[in-house]
């Protein structure tokens, strides 16, 4: 199947706004992208600063693998050199979402990971999310270190800021988006009344199979 530019650019926008409808975002918060697969260093990523319900398809903008642009009428994203970082560093991942959801907050400013409290995170994400500690997410340098902590993993929070996750299309990506933020919402009634809630362990559950 070849690659189609506007109907990815339409499957961007309909993403922003499913994360805006579950309550992952809110204002301008937040950024997706996707790289392009017939193009050797070329990704689709959302503009900066631009209302989600205001965006159009011709506001998602083409960027290089230096964050240049090469077709779009706006800046990208704040974050597009973080972005490009997980393209540099995980040749697997072909759609990066970055929320900011309330419970995977809670649990990036508690400093502790989220755990494996549901069984569709665990087998989305490969294991618990690591947080990344707070430093300002508009430079290649903070990319770096998060693709660190994330490993192999698909998802890892920002601490004091947001959720990254990634997968090899943007509907995984964006499913491993809901998930996490639903285990950490468990998680953190669980903990309110447990301090040794059940949990599993990837490792343990001998998935062989991806997504
Ligand atoms: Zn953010």
């Amino acid at each position: 199947m070849t690659f189609d530019m506007s109907s990815a650019k339409q499957d961007i926008l309909e993403y922003c706004l499913r994360s805006m409808e579950y309550g992952l975002n809110f204002n301008t918060q937040g950024n997706i992208s996707l790289r392009v697969p017939d193009q050797k260093n070329r990704f689709l990523i959302t503009p900066t600063d631009l209302e989600y319900d205001k965006m159009t398809v011709d506001d998602i903008v083409l960027v290089d693998e230096d964050a240049n642009v090469i077709e779009g009428r706006h800046e990208p994203s704040s974050e597009v050199t973080v972005h490009l970082a997980v393209y540099r560093r995980r040749p697997d991942v072909t759609a990066i979402v970055h929320t900011e959801p309330i419970f995977a907050n809670v649990w990036g400013v508690i400093g502790e990971p989220i755990t494996g409290t549901l069984v569709n995170m665990v087998i989305y994400t490969k294991g618990d999310v690591p947080i990344m500690p707070f430093a300002l997410s508009n430079n290649t340098a903070f990319g770096d270190a998060m693709c660190d902590v994330m490993g192999d993993l698909n998802a890892v929070v920002w601490a004091n800021h947001g959720l990254l996750t990634v997968g090899d299309n943007l509907r995984d990506a964006f499913k491993t988006s809901v998930a996490v933020e639903s285990a950490a919402q468990v998680l953190l009634h669980a903990r309110s009344i447990t301090t040794s809630p059940a949990l599993l362990e990837f490792e343990k559950l001998g998935i062989t199979t991806s997504l």
